[in-house]
């Protein structure tokens, strides 16, 4: 096996923060304990990656880096350590929760996604714009046997676990409304998840094409925020608000028409995340006994049940390929919000 392994590979990369990745031969990483090297099948194009790539949020990653945290691909080698049933020839992918320590106060209580020591795909470790990566085994994604259509099944490892994540703890019942609002990468699988769930989608978005492919996953009732106060809209048709509200938008104005679509007692969910704020009303949260809860990817059981989901049929995300050279023009897509769905590099 180690004879087909090359000594460098082609990978899109961060060399300075800007709108632009530079396509360039790096060398192939040996894996270190408990890490295995990974030929990459796939990887999806997130959000994220963007602000990666920008350098725009509070904590930045550390140029140069590769981007990418939903890569899927084949174990080809395996380095020193215990690497818990996953055997060269496993198909595994990366996630944003690339590692954690384990043995702190969030990892020995089921919250691995808040601790201080973790590791983040595409971050600060190198991630799956490239053909090859490096997994930590304990931490990677195992992607189902039945599972075949990688490409397909790649943004699951983001936008899946994220918004799957987001819903559980929503505590939003089958039978009661779910306003889904932003409906890009995260939001058209959410409403997939939610309505597998049970739960009565209501899709927001600003854009009509978006909410049609809403619509097109089980949403029952869409709201177009570009015509009118999309509160009021969804206050009417749920007779007093949502039971739970999720936002995948990355506009700071959703997140202010979150609270006010709201019922009493709800909660909201915040996966979207622009850097920046927005005014909230205390009297509003405190009289109408809002919760208002950040969620932030999802655990390894959070990722084994979505992953479940997706093997199962439930989960189809809208995705359209590119090649590693198109990436550039992919983000530039991204942020003027012109992806349907979306896009994952085949390699
Ligand atoms: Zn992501
Ligand atoms: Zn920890």
């Amino acid at each position: 096996m180690t004879s087909t392994i090359p000594t460098q590979f082609e990978a899109a990369l961060v060399d300075e923060f800007g709108p632009t990745l530079n396509i360039r031969d790096i060398d192939v990483p040996k894996p270190g304990v408990n890490q295995a090297l990974v030929k990459v099948i796939a990887s999806g194009v997130c959000h994220t990656d963007l602000h990666a790539a920008e350098g725009d949020w509070p904590v930045k990653p550390e140029p140069p880096f590769v981007p990418g945290h939903e890569g899927i691909g084949e174990v080809i080698e395996l380095g020193p350590g215990n690497h818990h049933n996953v055997e060269v020839g496993d198909i595994v992918g990366n996630a944003w929760l690339w590692s954690a320590c384990g043995e702190c106060e969030y990892c020995i209580t089921g919250r691995e996604t808040q601790c201080n020591f973790a590791e983040y795909g595409g971050y600060t470790v190198n991630g799956s714009f490239g053909s090859y990566m490096l997994v930590d085994t304990r931490y990677a994604a195992r992607i189902p046997e039945s599972v075949t259509n990688y490409v397909e099944a790649a943004p699951i490892l983001c936008a899946g676990v994220t918004v799957y994540k987001a819903l559980k703890v929503s505590e939003t019942r089958p039978g009661q409304f779910m306003v889904i609002s932003g409906i890009g990468g995260l939001g058209h699988i959410a409403v997939q998840y939610a309505v597998a769930m049970g739960l009565r989608v209501i899709a927001v978005d600003v854009s009509q094409d978006k909410l049609d492919l809403a619509t097109r996953h089980g949403a029952e009732f869409t709201v177009n925020a570009r015509e009118g106060d999309p509160a009021e809209v969804v206050q009417e048709y749920t007779g007093g608000g949502a039971h739970g509200v999720l936002v995948t938008a990355v506009h700071e104005k959703a997140f202010r028409q979150a609270i006010d679509m709201a019922r009493r007692a709800g909660t909201i969910v915040f996966n979207g995340l622009p850097p920046g704020e927005f005014p909230a009303s205390v009297f509003e949260i405190v009289f109408k006994g809002l919760t208002i809860r950040g969620s932030l990817v999802g655990t390894r059981q959070d990722m084994a049940e979505a992953l479940d989901f997706y093997a199962r049929g439930l989960i189809k995300p809208t995705v359209s390929e590119c090649a590693l050279d198109e990436i550039n023009d992919v983000l530039d897509r991204m942020r003027k919000g012109k992806i349907d769905g979306r896009v994952a590099i085949r390699y």
